[in-house]
């Protein structure tokens, strides 16, 4: 297993003035742990702040929300690989469930974005997951490979072997509701079966996190779960000391 990788979702939280603050209290009581891969997902505006904020320190990276599929041109409004990259990004967060469902983004697009994401130097964090509606019908594996087989379908096999998984059940993102240790180990199960078929040992390179209503209550819980890699915490990262709390987990 890859070292735990704690990735904060600011989502649309934390303009240049607040992120700077975040980032300096957070910094300023962390200290370095070679066993953690920390990322920061601030909004696109404030990513620069985040990346002078931190001051250089290599242990702790920054990545941006969304990505457009294309590299530039004519798309008022969008943010490319390339140009958060040169921001400071070194990750990029493709098909979060908030740009799913809120605005309708296709497997196609997740394809096109990871590749994109690639193609510009960043990691994709590919977030998969299934409505309540589809665990209900018993349908959860079925909608999370789906989602995985056509988010990683214009990757390379080394392209997939350096990308990063969440899997985050809609219904529990921002909802106060976790998936049980056990229920998110299944699905975890089920992707690294997939990425095994599709890499073979490789797959091993992959790490798997979870998303979805992480606080300091449970995510000692959740990282201890075998085939749980890391967290992807949206509200809880908000908080710093609680971050903190989560980082150190
Ligand atoms: C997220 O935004 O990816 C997320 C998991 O949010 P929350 O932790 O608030 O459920």
């Amino acid at each position: 297993m890859q070292r735990p990788v704690l990735a904060a979702n600011w989502k649309m939280n934390h303009g240049p003035t607040d992120a700077r603050a975040l980032v300096a209290a957070f910094t300023a009581r962390w200290t370095p742990r070679s066993d953690r891969t920390i990322i920061f997902f601030p909004p696109a505006i404030s990513l620069t702040t985040v990346v002078h904020a931190l001051g250089g320190r290599t242990d702790l990276a920054v990545g941006v929300q969304n990505i457009w599929t294309e590299d530039k041109g004519a798309f008022t409004g969008e943010n490319s690989a390339p140009i958060a990259k040169d921001a400071g990004a070194r990750y990029a967060l493709v098909g979060h469930s908030e740009r799913r469902h809120v605005f309708r983004e296709t497997d196609a697009q997740t394809a096109k974005k990871c590749a994109s994401a690639v193609r510009g130097g960043l990691t994709p964090l590919l977030c998969v997951g299934e409505l309540l509606s589809e665990r209900e019908a018993g349908t959860t594996n079925d909608v999370v490979l789906r989602q995985l087989e056509a988010g990683l379908s214009e990757l390379s096999p080394d392209a997939i072997a350096s990308t990063l998984i969440a899997y985050e059940p809609v219904w529990a993102i921002g909802t106060g509701k976790t998936a049980t240790p056990a229920d998110a180990a299944a699905v975890h199960a089920a992707i690294r079966t997939f990425l095994d078929k599709q890499i073979g040992p490789r797959a091993a390179d992959v790490s798997i996190l979870y998303g979805g209503s992480v606080n300091t209550g449970n995510a000692g819980s959740l990282l201890s779960t075998p085939g749980i890699d890391g967290l992807l915490v949206g509200g809880a990262s908000l908080d710093v000391g609680g971050w903190a709390t989560i980082c150190d987990t």
